[in-house]
């Protein structure tokens, strides 16, 4: 009986000893340093990620924006591969994506300002063989920001140097702490190898046309009506040219002109009410005679660059490409997305990114409740047309690695933290691709 007793308890211990076991292999913590982050152009890789049964369950160095974003992804992305809204296998939306793409005249490939290399080289690669029109500029002040620089040059420098180097920092209408929340601390209050004590050894001007966020933590901030920052600008660059000495701008002028390196952020609110492009171009050619005084950079605020560095790559041109005579012709006037679809010249659309579509104008995103449109997603959105196929794709950074390029042009590897059975968008493309050439 004492035995059967004793062999009772053992087995019992072995039991609980099992339960233990398999509970702590379940919850057993698995940490991944140095992970990047795609949530805006700041592109953050020191992030540490904590693991734990195929779910992100902690976050260290991450801001509030990202940390939301890392918490909130599902164990598992809902699969919402959908035709026509009903759902449907990843096989049979892609014979219907290439169908509809087939029978396109003058297709448009869009987004993938987010995507990373991967992706937007698939996506140059479908524009190539469906002779299509890509434009992959990540907004329209983006795009207008990029062709200021075409046309007139600019002065940059890697985050880092800013980090490193700079004693001034400008920023200009753009708000960094909602929208890049890092910015700040990582280049502004960070020291750098030439600026030892940090926050303290630089000073920080907001110009705005109201008190940001930003404004809050600057040293001086410098409101403007909207509409006036070409104005100011333009009496900037008198002043430091010694064509006018103007009381307004003097210590503004003074600081720009006599920091040992200035850098200068700017973003869409400095084109609020006038052309963005004349304005930023304004800016350039401002930091331009700034340097025949001081070094002074600068640096539009914005996303991700790696549309325009795989499209420059791969085609010669950073956006607004076609392909329609069977080699890249650029022309932004002519195949920017935006115009093209007011225009009602696309007669079908590949979009990467809801993000993209919110940035089209309010007649271009009418268009698209009259176009057949192909939508590869994060998640399953509600938008205000019905796309004809929607497909949801493994998020770069997280479900698969590569690289993104980081406001500044740097590029940052991605790393891959959770499995998914999703399929990338490059996957996507590429399968598509393969089902047109398979009709072909
Ligand atoms: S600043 Fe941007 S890139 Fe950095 S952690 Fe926050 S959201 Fe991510």
């Amino acid at each position: 009986m004492a035995r059967s007793a004793t062999l009772l308890a053992d087995v019992c211990c072995c039991i609980a000893q099992r339960r233990k076991s398999a509970i702590e292999r379940v919850s057993v913590t698995e940490v991944f340093t140095d992970c990047a982050c795609t949530a805006c152009g700041c592109v953050c890789d020191d992030l540490s990620l904590h693991v734990n049964n195929q779910h992100i369950v902690a976050v260290e160095q991450a801001c509030s924006l990202a940390e939301s974003w890392l918490l909130g992804l599902a164990v598992e992305q809902e699969n919402s591969t959908r035709i026509d809204g009903a759902s449907a296998s990843f096989a049979d939306a892609v014979t219907e994506a290439a169908r509809i793409l087939s029978q396109s005249r003058a297709p448009l490939i869009a987004g993938f300002a987010t995507s990373s290399t991967d992706g937007q080289r698939a996506a140059v690669q479908l524009a190539k063989t469906l002779r299509a029109t890509i434009d992959a500029s990540a907004s329209r002040f983006h795009a207008a920001s990029t062709l200021a620089t075409q046309n007139v040059g600019a002065s940059t420098a890697s985050l880092g140097e800013v980090k490193n180097r700079a004693d001034l920092i400008v920023y200009w209408g753009c708000d960094p702490v909602e929208s890049h929340p890092r910015h700040f601390s990582r280049f502004v209050d960070s020291a750098g190898m030439f600026i030892p004590g940090g926050r303290a050894d630089r000073h920080v001007v907001v110009i705005d046309a109201e008190q940001t966020a930003t404004s809050k933590l600057a040293d001086q901030f410098i409101q403007v009506k909207p509409g006036d920052d070409f104005k100011l600008i333009t009496a900037l660059r008198s002043a430091v040219k010694g064509e006018v000495a103007l009381e307004k701008v003097g210590d503004l002028t003074n600081r720009l002109m006599l920091c040992q390196y200035g850098a200068i952020f700017y973003g869409p609110g400095i084109a609020r009410q006038c052309a963005p492009q004349s304005t930023v171009e304004a800016l350039l050619r401002l930091v331009t005679e700034l340097n025949a005084h001081t070094r002074c950079v600068a640096q539009q605020l914005g996303k991700a660059t790696g549309a325009d560095e795989v499209l420059t790559w791969l085609t010669g041109f950073p956006l607004c490409v076609n392909f329609a005579q069977g080699y890249p012709r650029y022309n932004p006037q002519e195949f920017c997305a935006n115009v093209l679809l007011e225009r009602g010249e696309v007669d079908s659309v590949v979009f990467a990114g809801s993000d993209t579509i919110c940035g089209l104008s309010e007649d271009a995103q009418k268009r698209l409740e009259q176009l057949p449109v192909i939508v590869l997603d994060r998640t399953q959105q509600n938008y205000a047309f019905s796309p004809s196929v929607e497909f949801t794709m493994a998020i770069d950074g997280v479900h698969r690695s590569g690289t993104s390029y980081r406001m500044d042009h740097v590029p940052i590897p991605l790393r891959a933290i959770l499995p998914s059975s999703l399929p990338s968008d490059a996957e996507i493309l590429a399968a598509i691709e393969q089902a047109l050439s398979n009709e072909s």
